[in-house]
């Protein structure tokens, strides 16, 4: 049976299961018509797993690069896919903002399996996120941890507003939500009075929140020494898509 009809199979054993898989399934059906075109990468392509944090580097900022140009490979994120169901191979953890507009899949362009995200508003690193974090590193081969911030981040323009006194996040009111800010408050009253933009405060939180990581001992300081991880810190510019790795 030839990829192409094991891709239609599936896909038609999709159907009946979940409306997911109908409006996945739809979009893998029209291009698995195509002789030009495979839905089905090859194993090594699927999950590359770069031997050093540079190559992981590397993969990342050519997939970026591709969604960039809109160029993005076709794959197939079915979830009735044996591959998808059996195995992940991530070769970079990624640590992002709950923003909706991030999708770090589409903006690196890698088939799923790859990256191991872990969000939280601010993208700060709380024990969930720590842990999480030292789960890929540690149990999983991570090559490389990217701490993402992002254009136009509403936790970061909270913390300004807490930190300028304009913002106010009473926990009768607004539940957790103050504790999420108030771990990027304390970025933000770091920088010069007059330096406190929202751009400068994005960038200074996630280089803030790497160096962090990056001393956490017993995992990740570690593996950092050994040069078995980089811990990198970015900022995805929504506009563009361009992320600076
Ligand atoms: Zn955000």
């Amino acid at each position: 049976m030839s990829d192409t009809q094991l891709s239609r199979r599936r896909l038609v054993a999709g159907l009946g299961t979940a409306a997911g898989a109908v409006a996945l399934g739809a979009g893998c059906g029209s291009s698995a018509k195509s002789k030009t075109t495979t839905t089905t990468p090859a194993p090594g392509a699927q999950f590359p797993h770069p031997a050093t944090p540079d190559a992981a580097l590397d993969l990342l900022r050519a997939g970026n690069q591709r969604y960039r140009n809109s160029q993005v490979e076709l794959r197939d994120f079915s979830p009735v896919t044996e591959q998808a169901a059996k195995a992940q191979k991530p070769f970079a953890a990624i640590i992002t903002c709950a923003d909706s507009r991030i999708s770090p899949t589409l903006l690196f362009d890698i088939a799923a399996g790859n990256l191991f995200v872990s969000r939280v508003a601010g993208n700060t690193i709380d024990e969930g996120m720590l842990g999480s974090t030292e789960y890929a590193v540690a149990k999983l081969g991570v090559k490389v941890v990217v701490v993402m911030g992002h254009s136009d981040c509403g936790a970061v323009k909270a913390a300004i507003g807490v930190a300028d006194g304009s913002a106010h996040f009473p926990a009768d009111h607004y539940g957790s939500i103050g504790a999420v800010v108030d771990r990027v408050v304390p970025v933000v009253n770091g920088l010069p009075a007059g330096q406190r933009t929202l751009e400068r405060a994005t960038t200074a939180n996630a280089s803030a929140q790497a160096k962090k990581l990056a001393a956490k001992e017993p995992v990740i300081a570690p593996a950092v020494a050994a040069g078995k991880l980089r811990v990198v810190s970015t900022v995805y510019d929504i506009a563009s898509g361009q992320i600076p790795l």
